[in-house]
């Protein structure tokens, strides 16, 4: 029986005790509430580790988890967070030197491993779906567009930042970069793009026939599909899923459509696409489950 704490540091700061691959006992959370999204906004890095800590105690108590393991949003190297556009003022901490200083009074001797968030959903997906022993990939569709690899291997893995067209007027990721996936797919890409309609409302009124929103339906799939291609084009095959808020929007069999059209090389023909429920549970098993790996490799 392997334990391990799972921690994501999100719009809120949520850990659990992961046992073999399923939550053990409650989540703990800061704020407790999950209607207060933006808590963390603005907030210094020293209180967020504060608050971590806080997080963790309750749940050492009476356990032995054999690591830590965070999930923080941005380019997280090394146990660093080189960039993170959600959490600023983050940016440039070495995150994993400041928590084990901070935890040594509560969880001295217990590694603790850092992680990108969207890693941490894919080794979530892959622990309770029976993939552990396979390369997933999963993209996450949201504010902005998400891209988690399981096994975890260090690297930039910037997929929503993946140029999909050559289009210079594609200039509506939030990054400033032209011609990116999330530019067209994400959720503030969409209002900006729409400045009259919400992307709810796009997607509804191309199912009516508008036509400026069916090109932009066709668009939307397009760009999934180009990102995925080049992705299989990297690394090969394999399974990928999709999840989060605007998944709803999604029509896998166009997706697979537009796919095929991309991807003819007969080796990198076994992939496959499924669109799934996320969540801050499965983060949180797979932060735990990236933590006892990181452990395991060491
Ligand atoms: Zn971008």
């Amino acid at each position: 029986m392997t334990s391990a704490i799972g921690v994501l540091v999100a719009e809120r700061i949520a850990g659990a005790l992961v046992i073999d691959h399923g939550i053990a006992g409650a989540v703990r959370s800061f704020p407790e509430h999950n209607s207060v999204s933006d808590a963390l906004q603005g907030m210094p890095s020293e209180i967020i580790v504060q608050r971590i800590v806080d997080v963790v105690k309750p749940l050492l108590e009476g356990s032995k988890p054999s690591a830590i393991g965070l999930g923080f949003p941005g380019i997280i190297r090394n146990g660093a967070i080189e960039d993170s556009p959600n959490l600023v003022q983050l940016k440039g901490v070495h995150i994993q030197n400041v928590l084990r200083e901070a935890l040594t009074p509560i969880a001295a001797g217990i590694p603790i491993a850092i992680f990108n968030d969207a890693d941490v959903v894919a080794a979530g997906l892959a622990a309770t779906r029976g993939h552990l022993a396979r390369l997933i990939r999963v993209w996450t569709l949201g504010n902005g567009i998400g891209f988690g690899r399981y096994p975890f291997q260090e690297g930039i893995w910037e997929g929503g930042h993946l140029v999909v067209t050559l289009d210079p007027k594609e200039h509506f990721c939030g990054c400033g970069g032209k011609g990116h996936l999330e530019g067209i797919m994400g959720q503030r890409a969409m209002r900006l793009r729409f400045m009259d309609l919400e992307p709810e409302e796009v997607f509804e009124h191309a199912k009516q026939g508008d036509r400026r929103c069916v090109e932009f339906v066709k668009l939307w799939h397009r760009a999934l599909a180009a990102a995925t291609a080049n992705c299989i084009h990297l690394e090969g095959s394999g399974k990928f899923f999709i999840t989060g808020m605007n998944s709803k929007y999604l029509n896998i069999a166009l997706l697979g459509d537009y796919l095929h059209e991309m991807v003819k090389l007969t080796p990198l023909q076994g992939y496959s696409l499924e669109i799934v429920p996320g969540g801050e549970e499965i983060a949180l098993i797979g932060a735990a489950v990236n933590g006892s790996q990181s452990v395991e490799r060491s």
